[in-house]
């Protein structure tokens, strides 16, 4: 069990085998509420398809019904019309602000519940079920929810933090292996941003994270959430540097997931792989980190399945459009663009004084 501790809130992320089983034991005061009512689980049509009967009968047997609501797997899902759908839906069910609305599945349905429950009736709450590991060891802790616009990805969104997260480690199992590694490339962040010894120790033990090992596994989830409560405790908001360190690969990752139009060609931790690799190899080039550490960063990823070579994904495109990418993302301020980059594995700084132009440069290198 892992506590956000918030000025406003704190709530539990817990991390367990079977956590779906037992969801009474686990969640029952945000049940209690809902009496002889129905309770409204979003799901993840796939996550549902998979581990929907365990939740049921573990609903069931603490005397409560679920109303489904399904989303349609995929990124086109965090879309204003899925918005619209959803919350009618909600308010049909006359879901109050004293509701808990439940979550199953990956970021995005964690992001789309997550928003959605931040503007019903002006905000109710939610319980995360996260069902990837991505959604388990990042997006389902913190409280940023959001959907996409035609501007770009995240772009309409709310800070609400959920109730309770459950990340129950029986759910990666059905996971596909792709889907595993996009999820390892987050782990391997936390590592990287801020402590080197959980980086050679996910280097050594990736084999095993891969394969689903929970003895593993939980502690390795575990102590990333710890790192992401402990930073989202100190900079809720993201208005100092210490939350906007866990973008760390985010900026050239997101320019080369709008390049490949955030489709299937590039998962989301794909590109935070490749992204945490141009960062490093970046910091050398600005002699900020040894070349020889900047590779062991790429060797690292590549032992663990991870792309780590953009020429591989074929780009038709430049370095000075792949900048533009960059500027136009919106943790980016009016001026400057903020890097994430490295002093060493472990240490990772935001850097304001980089010049877009030495970012193209670099990149056309690396085409
Ligand atoms: P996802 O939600 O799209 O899930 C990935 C795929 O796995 C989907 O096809 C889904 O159907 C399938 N799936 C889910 N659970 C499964 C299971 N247990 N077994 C088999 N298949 C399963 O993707 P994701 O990687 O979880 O999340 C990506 C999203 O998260 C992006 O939209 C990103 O913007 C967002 N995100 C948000 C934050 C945040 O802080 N809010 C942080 C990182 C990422
Ligand atoms: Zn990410």
């Amino acid at each position: 069990v892992i506590d956000v501790a918030l000025a406003g809130r704190s709530y539990e992320v817990r991390v367990g085998t079977g956590l779906l089983d037992r969801i009474h034991a686990e969640a029952h005061g945000f049940l209690e509420p809902f009496g002889k009512r129905a309770v409204p689980i979003v799901a993840d049509a796939e996550a549902r398809r998979l581990h929907g009967e365990r939740l049921q009968a573990s609903f069931r047997s603490a005397g409560h019904a679920i109303d489904w609501y399904e989303v349609t797997p995929g990124e086109c899902s965090k879309s204003w019309a899925e918005l619209e759908r959803l919350t009618d839906w909600l308010l049909e069910r006359g879901v109050t602000r004293s509701d808990h609305v439940f979550a199953l599945g990956g970021g995005v349905v964690g992001d789309l519940v997550g928003f959605a429950c931040a503007i019903l009736k002006r905000g109710c709450g939610f319980v995360q079920l996260p069902t990837t590991l991505l959604a388990q060891v990042d997006s389902s802790v913190g409280g940023k929810t959001a959907i996409n616009a035609n501007a770009g990805k995240n772009l309409i969104g709310a800070f609400h933090q959920p109730s309770l997260v459950l990340a129950d480690t029986k759910c990666l199992a059905t996971l596909p292996q792709r889907e595993m590694r996009a999820g390892l490339a987050e782990v391997f962040k936390y590592g990287l941003l801020g402590d080197a010894g959980f980086f050679a120790r996910v280097d050594e033990q990736s084999t095993a994270i891969l394969a689903c090992d929970v003895g593993v596994l939980e502690p390795v989830i575990a102590h990333c959430v710890g790192m992401k409560a402990r930073i989202v405790a100190e900079d809720e908001r993201e208005t100092k540097d210490a939350r906007a360190l866990l973008n760390l690969g985010h900026t050239f990752g997101h320019a080369l997931e709008a390049e490949t139009g955030f489709s299937d060609k590039l998962l989301h931790g794909e590109a935070v792989a490749l992204g945490m690799v141009l960062a490093a190899r970046f910091s050398a080039r600005r002699e900020l980190v040894a070349l020889a550490d900047a590779e062991a960063v790429a060797d690292a990823l590549a032992r663990a399945g991870l792309p780590t070579e953009i020429a591989a994904l074929g780009l038709d495109c430049d370095g000075t459009t792949l900048a533009r990418h960059m500027r136009n993302d919106k943790k980016a301020e009016a001026s400057t663009v903020p890097f994430i980059l490295l002093r060493a594995i472990g240490e990772a700084f935001v850097a304001r004084d980089v010049d877009l132009a030495d970012v193209a440069a670099f990149m056309d290198e690396q085409l």
